[in-house]
């Protein structure tokens, strides 16, 4: 059966926008993906890390797959290590980041993987990108519309940098 996540991709270490890129890149070699969707990178500040923390590109992805929401969560992480991402630390900087925002409706409690992620609806630099994607997607645990968790303040505070067109396949 094929499904439909979403994943956040995101950076604030060396070249950011390269760093986006090539992650993107490696998504759509990846066996098992395919590559739908892609919003425009975003700009913030990072939160809740220590002061003089670079600040954060992020991105947002859409992909079909055949992977299960654990076996996706594998492909990322050899995405991620391709990196050198070996910090796991929540507050660190880091190369690159994927993080699973939602995997169809499904919702999942496991020790090793949270679906809806457990920050999205803290997290506007996450909810921001994803529903440029798709302006109507529904929180699967609460039935809200995501884009109804934003206001104003939200979208001065991440900013669009760049524009991405449509995926050409
Ligand atoms: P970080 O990459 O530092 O944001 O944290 C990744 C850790 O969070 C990994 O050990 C994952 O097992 C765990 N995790 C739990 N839920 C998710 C999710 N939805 N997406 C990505 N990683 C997750």
């Amino acid at each position: 059966m094929t499904s439909t996540a979403y994943i956040l991709i995101g950076s604030n270490l060396g070249d950011r926008e390269k760093y986006l890129s090539s992650a993107i890149a490696m998504i759509k070699e990846t066996p098992g993906l395919e590559l739908c969707d892609r919003s425009s990178v975003y700009s913030s500040e990072a939160q809740q890390m220590a002061n003089g923390t670079p600040s954060f590109l992020n991105q947002a992805v859409k992909v079909k797959t055949e992977f299960t929401s654990s076996e996706l969560l594998t492909a990322l992480q050899t995405i991620e290590q391709a990196f050198g991402r070996t910090d796991k630390g929540k507050q660190l900087s880091r190369t690159i980041d994927l993080d699973i925002l939602l995997y169809d409706a499904e919702i999942v409690e496991t020790e090793r993987l949270t679906i809806p992620h457990p920050e999205l609806l803290n997290r506007a630099f996450a909810l921001i990108p994803l529903i440029e994607i798709d302006p109507e997607l529904v929180h699967p645990l609460t039935g809200r519309r995501l884009k109804d968790y934003l206001n104003d303040e939200d979208f001065k505070l991440v900013r669009q940098k760049e524009e991405h067109g449509p995926v050409i396949y």
